[in-house]
């Protein structure tokens, strides 16, 4: 009889194992390529599917990471490269002018574990520009570094370069010729954006952010927008959330949206905390906590006159998206079978 307990009890705690490993292999990232007025009857067939075959071949890329045990921010950078080098969106090739006809491209990573963060502004010549702020996180005293100084340090360490023929490309030339002649915003000749962004929970609990871009078309005066600024275009806390995101730079500066979000997570989380007195927040509870803290502050970019979107992955692996425009380019993917890429809102 005793012996029987012992072996039911044994059964129980090995037939718990299975689920605990599970459990602990969970992982879940979501990437961007941008957000705007996005018609979807201005949009051909073609061109529509070669957008979602290049957010899936990121997102995979990004996934596979994951699967295999990887790390959140590795896994973030295997999605960013492959869209930093696709020329339909706005990072590495593929990047908007500058007034002076030039790609200035920008990009920063953040790594939740310890809040190591690396950012890169106005380079020309680095191929990829999210792996350049990965090595100022990691090998450099520093977190932003600037144009030929960023340059030069890509030199010390390896980064691969290319040539200005590699990012500039027709169709971004024509935007910029377009609102030189008619005197147009770099919203009326873009009406999107195309920022490229992924954020990433890894099987050890980790998260990770990155955000690449050439930033706004017709930029001069050495502008910087919000992707390299740490807390406004990207941020990851374990604590809280991993963020990226796309849009009117000016305002999500000023908002400091990456952050924002973090923090009212971090918030609501320990009010979770203490009026219910369990922690983590429950499942259920814990994806709308994260909706409302992201609706919320994309609401004040839109009060303030800014629009765009961000992405977001939870502690506990969920990914959601946020966006005031009509629509982002985005997708997501998770250790549960999940895997989809969508344009339009409400898709
Ligand atoms: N946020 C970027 C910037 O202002 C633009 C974008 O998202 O495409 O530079």
């Amino acid at each position: 009889m005793k012996n029987a307990l012992v072996m039911a009890l044994l059964a129980l705690i090995f037939a718990a194992v299975p689920a605990q490993a599970q459990e602990d292999a969970r992982w879940s990232i979501a990437i961007h390529g941008g957000a705007g007025t996005l018609d979807p009857d201005r949009m051909t067939p073609e061109r529509r599917a070669a957008y979602e075959a290049a957010l899936q071949n990121a997102l995979d890329a990004g996934a596979r990471v994951l699967a295999d045990g990887g790390s959140a921010m590795d896994a973030v950078k295997a999605a960013i490269v492959p869209l930093e080098d696709e020329p339909l969106f706005n990072a590495g090739r593929g990047s908007v002018f500058t007034w002076e006809g030039d790609n200035e491209l920008d990009a920063s990573v953040m790594d939740g574990i310890d809040r190591s963060a690396g950012a890169v502004t106005g380079v020309k010549s680095i191929k990829n520009p999210i792996l350049l702020a990965d090595k100022v996180r990691t090998d450099s005293p520093h977190v932003f570094l600037m144009g030929t100084g960023a340059e030069e340090f890509a030199g010390e360490q390896g980064i691969e370069t290319a040539p200005p023929e590699w990012f500039a490309t027709e169709r971004r030339r024509e935007s910029l010729e377009r609102m030189k002649a008619r005197n147009l915003s770099s919203l009326d000749v873009d009406l999107k954006f195309g920022t490229v962004g992924a954020v990433a929970l890894d099987q050890n609990g980790n998260l990770a952010a990155g955000t690449s871009t050439g930033g706004m078309t017709g930029k001069r005066w050495g502008r910087i927008g919000d992707a390299p600024v740490i807390g406004a275009g990207t941020y990851a806390d374990n604590r809280a959330c991993a963020v990226s995101a796309t849009g009117w730079g000016e305002y999500f500066i000023r908002v400091g949206v990456a952050q924002e979000i973090c923090t009212r997570m971090r918030l609501l989380r320990a009010t979770n905390y203490l009026s219910l007195g369990t922690a983590p927040v429950a499942p259920e509870e814990e994806m709308a906590t994260a909706q409302l803290a992201a609706d919320a502050v994309m609401a004040e970019v839109k009060e303030l006159g800014g629009d765009g979107g961000i992405i977001l992955v939870t502690p506990e692996g969920h990914a959601l998206y946020s966006f005031n425009t009509s629509g982002m380019y985005r997708g997501r993917a998770n250790s549960e079978g999940l895997s989809e890429v969508a344009i339009f809102s409400g898709e």
